[in-house]
């Protein structure tokens, strides 16, 4: 293959993807109809001897699997609090990719290392969380998880005296995890990952948005971690962080906060109100893949104590190598991974501090309109809708279940099933910068054309 070829290859890539991209606002938000069941069988052919051109592999991956995907980087996806991905990143994702640098640390790519402190800088400029915490560029929320609180049981365990990272967890003082009830599934996945256990956690009480309730805290006693949530899945609630951490710090604990997309609300000085008291806590896990609008795959983990994070991650004993400078593979679970410190950086670049805290007040300014224009509807809504989160209900649990799947079906746009308080609801996510005031209103009209549509019970 000559020069000239790939440059016809990479052109061609752009501008299926352009062509892809200028057709999100008019096409089903779900797969077209009958578009999966085409790929599937087209795939189903055993490994060719022969290799095909470069521009068949790109013309059918375009050609079966574009009409396939669910359409989450146009404006009308509310689904799992995805973002989309901004020009920029986007872009910036591409040229990463030609680069393929193995993003380990400065002798594998210098440059990747220094877009890495940039961006880890950036976020916690934009977040107000102390500057000298360390980060790790992670899949997402839930390694992100797993990567603060490894941090935090290996220190917690230091404090009584047991070296975890050597001796293992078998024989090691007891540690309490102490979560709100409505903690996030990934939190609990984790923790039983690290040995710490999906169900002895304590469980606090919560009230009717998802908040953890600051009265009758137990005490606490010996090595323990605190888990609080910046932004409730569902509601967008959060915890009150100010008065939990104060308690928790008191006993010694270590806090963890789950602020995945709520946390980005410190970006706003408008909404930065909601999540005060976050910026204590000792760790934090974040999407860059759903309000920083990036590609997947990326999360970001924070540790307020930088050596808590290179104990833990360290692969080789030393924190600095290569001439005191931060080596990534000492501070990720990871060792190669890909360039996810680019499309961080390009969006923070492109947005400024500005255009992040727009991005965010706009998408909360949209959940609300959506909101109003449900309830005008005689539509229940289930939340205060404080964020970019919207929880409504259709009325029985069937009729609820009926009305998303004609919302589903209909492709105007699309919203999950979830429960809440115990009952089956629709949960709206607004967190898209692709998302304008006509998508709602498209949405809104087509959310209330399925609802009288679907017959009461
Ligand atoms: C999405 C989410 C997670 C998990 O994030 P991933 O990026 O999917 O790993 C964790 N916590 C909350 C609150 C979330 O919204």
């Amino acid at each position: 293959m000559t020069t000239n070829d790939t440059r016809h290859l990479l052109a061609e890539a752009a501008q299926r993807a352009a062509d892809y991209l200028e057709a999100l606002p008019d096409r089903h938000v779900g797969p077209l109809p009958g578009a999966v069941e085409k790929l599937v069988s087209a795939l189903d052919m055993p490994l060719p001897d022969q290799g095909s051109g470069d521009a068949d592999v790109l013309g059918f991956i375009d050609g079966y699997g574009s009409p396939s995907t669910v359409a989450s980087a146009g404006g009308r996806y509310f689904g799992f609090v995805t973002g989309g991905t901004l020009p920029a990143a986007l872009a910036a994702n591409y040229l990463a990719s030609a680069w393929d640098q193995n993003s380990f640390g400065w002798t594998s790519s210098p440059a990747v290392a220094a877009f890495e402190v940039a961006a880890l800088r950036w976020v916690k400029e934009a977040l107000g969380l102390p500057m000298a915490a360390e980060g790790a560029l992670v899949t997402g929320a839930t390694m992100a998880h797993f990567t603060c609180l490894t941090a935090a049981r290996n220190r917690v365990l230091r404090q009584a005296g047991w070296d975890v990272d050597a001796d293992g967890l078998f024989g090691a003082p007891a540690i309490t995890v102490i979560v709100g009830e409505e903690a996030h599934a990934s939190l609990l996945k984790v923790l039983s990952m690290l040995g710490l256990g999906r169900s002895r956690v304590v469980r606090l009480p919560c009230n009717d948005q998802g908040r953890i309730l600051p009265r009758d805290l137990p005490q606490i006693k010996g090595p323990t971690i605190v888990c609080l949530q910046a932004g409730n899945v569902n509601s967008g609630g959060f915890d009150p962080a100010e008065l939990l951490i104060e308690w928790a710090h008191a006993g010694g604990a270590w806090v963890h906060a789950d602020g995945a997309f709520g946390i980005w609300a410190l970006a706003s000085p408008a909404l930065a109100g909601l999540a005060k008291g976050y910026t204590a806590a000792d760790s934090w896990a974040l999407d860059g893949h759903k309000w920083l609008n990036v590609p997947y795959d990326s999360g970001i983990a924070l540790v307020a104590d930088a050596s808590a994070l290179s104990d833990a991650m360290s692969i080789s004993g030393a924190y600095l190598m290569s001439g005191g400078r931060r080596e990534a593979m000492n501070l990720t679970p990871e060792s190669s991974r890909r360039a996810r410190a680019v499309d961080i950086w390009a969006a923070l670049k492109s947005l400024g501090r500005q255009g992040l805290a727009e991005l965010v007040e706009r998408n909360c300014r949209q959940a609300r309109d959506l909101a109003d224009g449900l309830r005008a509807a005689g539509v229940e809504v289930l939340n205060d809708v404080v964020l970019n989160q919207v929880v409504v209900s259709f009325g029985s649990e069937a009729r609820t279940k009926e009305v998303i799947e004609a919302v589903q079906a209909g492709g105007e746009c699309w919203c999950g099933a979830t429960v809440w308080k115990g009952r089956a609801a629709m949960r709206v996510s607004v967190s898209s910068w692709a998302t304008t005031d006509e998508d709602i209103a498209r949405s809104v009209a087509a959310i209330v054309k399925a609802v009288r549509e679907t017959p009461e019970q």
